[in-house]
């Protein structure tokens, strides 16, 4: 009796769907690793969609979907408890098969300027990290990571260092940023900016991908976390910046991509040799060098009349002199981009353990920056390190914490062998170009994406209203 009628209202909350929802539910959760375990609603990361699913199956009326809903994205609440116009029934049907988050929070390091940097541990172990950056007027910006590790092997930098572990789920991306806006919503992480000193709220109003992993190597997880982040917590595409150590075919596909949307293009050059480039990023010459790179960006320009930025770590002495920027303004010049459609943004080297290059001084900055902009006519910012005396480097944090971890083991006289922590799989672990073939070979191709059928959604549905009743009748009956 209790299965027939369940089974009615199963169904009928299938059709309660139309199918652009349908499609865009499954890019979410089909990558969901956590879907297997008896907590398959992630709080923090779930969409409308599969609450309504979830919560009609469970007989409820879709308005108390809609209540939830209202307090996870609109309060920001993830508290069940705090939910106090939802019948206490729901709230412990959401208990038994939800968790506020599949992000633990492993440590958070917070800088004189404000800056907030965080590791989080994946619900295998592995470390990422997430930076949130305020400015003066309110605004604030999240650096988030796309992979765990990366495979670049970019020598300046920590993340590069460490090799590649794994892409992360377009949840794990999506999470990194709601966790931010509901928290700014909270004012949990407040920092005492003058909007706030003046009555005005802060917000979080921009995402750079900027952090762990090279985001065009996990193309498909970023873009439907990039469709995510704007159509459920509104920030604009053009406030959105994916920055790329320059993965040419992912670039050409970005170009054209009509379900990507229109976010900035960062380039990560700081070379204007192909010898130099080689020397500090290898996927220099994997990609075909500077030639093809340069080629690609003057395609992006034209195809889509944005403009693209060029970013520059300064290091001293290597490649922060005025003869360098020029090296840089004649690239640019030659390979026939448009002065007006490039912007080029100069920072200094955030210090790593692994490499030997120190960050250049103000008055090689601005000679650099007078450079371009006063021999080319070519514009560029000099860059403020944000958090710079809490390593907020991308891939430094982690490196603390596994570096902390690994001591905490060795005074408790575990032998690492037998640990089962990402600290066994990371320590030792040489980075190979095997794996960064591998990866991206499999993004370009990418059919699984391209053919996502409603067929295949409705068998997601039904695999996640299935789970969430496995334990419902000894509810019901206790
Ligand atoms: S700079 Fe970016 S692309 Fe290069 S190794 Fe680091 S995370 Fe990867």
């Amino acid at each position: 009796m209790y299965a027939a009628a369940f089974s009615a209202r199963r169904v009928r909350a299938f059709h309660l769907f139309p199918k652009p929802i349908r499609t865009f539910v499954a890019c979410n959760m089909g990558s969901n690793p956590t879907v297997s375990d008896n907590k398959v609603i992630n709080l923090s990361t779930v969409t409308k969609g599969d609450l309504e699913t979830v919560i009609t199956s469970w007989g409820h009326p879709r308005f108390r979907a809609d209540q939830v809903w209202n307090w996870i994205r609109d309060k920001g609440v993830t508290n069940l408890e705090e939910m106090n116009n939802i019948p206490k029934k729901l709230r412990q049907q959401l208990a038994e098969y939800s968790k506020p988050t599949s992000l633990e929070l492993a440590s958070e390091l917070r800088s004189k300027d404000g800056t907030i940097k965080r590791a989080y541990r994946c619900y295998d172990g592995q470390l990422i990290e997430s930076v949130l950056m305020p400015y003066e007027d309110g605004r604030y910006t999240a650096c988030i990571s796309s992979q765990a590790g990366c495979a670049q092997g970019c020598v300046f930098c920590a993340t590069g260092q460490m090799g590649f572990s794994r892409q992360l789920t377009s949840d794990e991306i999506f999470e990194q940023v709601a966790r931010f806006a509901a928290e700014l919503q909270h004012e949990d992480v407040v920092h005492e900016t003058k909007s706030k000193q003046h009555g005005r709220s802060n917000r979080l109003s921009n995402v750079v991908f900027m952090g762990m992993g090279e985001p065009l190597a996990n193309y498909r997880h970023v873009s439907t976390a990039i469709n995510r982040i704007t159509q459920e917590l509104g920030i604009g595409a053009r406030k959105i910046t994916v920055s790329t150590v320059g993965i040419v075919p992912n670039i050409r596909k970005l170009t054209t991509d009509p379900n990507m949307p229109q976010v900035r293009l960062a380039v990560s050059l700081h070379c204007a040799t192909d010898e130099e480039r080689d020397v500090l990023l290898p996927a220099n010459s994997r990609y075909g060098g500077l030639d093809e790179l340069m080629g690609c960006l003057r395609e992006y320009i034209e195809v889509t009349g944005r403009r693209v930025t060029l970013e520059w770590a300064l290091i001293a002495g290597e490649n922060d002199t005025p003869e360098t920027a020029r090296k840089l303004a004649r690239l640019i010049q030659k390979s026939r981009l448009r002065k007006d459609m490039v912007h080029v943004n100069v920072i200094p080297l955030n210090p790593t353990g692994g490499f030997g290059g120190n960050p250049s001084d103000r008055k090689r900055v601005n000679d650099f920056v007078n450079t371009l902009e006063k021999e080319f006519g070519i514009a560029c910012t000099p860059r403020v390190r944000r958090g710079i005396d809490i390593d907020a480097g991308c891939g430094q944090l982690k490196s603390k914490v596994l570096e902390k971890e690994s001591q905490e083991k060795r005074l408790k006289g575990i032998v690492m062998d037998d640990a089962t922590s990402e600290s066994k799989m990371m320590i030792g672990k040489e980075f190979t170009y095997d794996s960064a073939i591998n990866i991206e070979e499999e993004d370009f191709e990418d059919p699984e994406f391209e053919d996502e059928s409603s067929k295949a959604e409705s068998v997601r549905l039904l695999n996640l209203v299935k789970a969430t009743t496995i334990d419902l009748t000894k509810l019901d009956s206790q």
